[in-house]
């Protein structure tokens, strides 16, 4: 394994393969699975339109030996996306029923560079820190400084950020010095990340 960069074909090329109604368990919704929208994965939660997803993933600039920490599990879909192309991801997710079942999910497609927790993602996962690169699915009310601070040197991180109606997505780098830069992605819309960072 190097850290060569995953190019933009090689995470298009992968994608087309991935079927979304994998990820989805009720049947009328699986049939809906082939479409570019979100869909309800249960406990008022969506699983994003595939186009986002990807968008998100390609602007990681992923590498081979990537340890990443992705906030929200969900159905798994994306974390599929991320252990295809990195070392390790690291996922974190609130709610216990999602994460066993994602866990299940992906364990049977095979993947074995997963490490799943049931808890509160805005707080990162310290244990593993820092990673080269973080994603967030679920939408701030702020920008996380937790996850911030568990970001590699040289990292990219990306977070839904703004409040409830739509918000930006915020791509985030530190450079070697330790320096952030933010920059805005465009609009998006994401089910709330609950906790501090969340809106209420
Ligand atoms: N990426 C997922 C979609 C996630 S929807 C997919 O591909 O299916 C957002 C998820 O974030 C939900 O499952 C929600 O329960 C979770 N979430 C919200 N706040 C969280 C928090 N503070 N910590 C961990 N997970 C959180």
């Amino acid at each position: 394994m190097s850290d060569k960069p995953v190019t933009r074909e090689q995470i298009w090329d992968f994608f087309k393969t991935l079927d979304r109604s994998r990820f989805i368990e009720d049947d009328n919704l699986k049939k809906l699975a082939q479409y570019d929208r979100p869909l309800p994965i249960g406990h008022g939660q969506t699983i994003s339109q595939p186009s986002l997803v990807l968008a998100m993933t390609q602007e990681l600039n992923l590498h081979e030996k990537c340890r990443v920490l992705e906030i929200g599990t969900g159905s798994g879909y994306q974390t599929a996306l991320l252990a295809q192309f990195c070392q390790h991801v690291y996922t974190v997710e609130r709610i216990k029923e999602l994460a066993d079942k994602s866990r299940a999910r992906l364990e049977s497609m095979g993947y074995t560079n997963i490490s799943f927790k049931v808890g509160d993602g805005s707080e990162g996962w310290a244990e593993f820190a820092p990673y080269d690169r973080i994603i967030v699915t679920a939408a701030a009310g702020k920008l996380p400084t937790k996850l911030i601070q568990q970001l590699k040197a040289g990292g990219r991180m990306i977070v839904p950020v703004g409040p409830s109606q739509s918000q930006e997505l915020m791509l985030i780098t530190k450079d070697e010095s330790g320096l952030i830069t933010k920059e805005s992605l465009g609009d998006v819309r994401f089910v709330e990340l609950r906790g501090e960072y969340g809106w209420h």
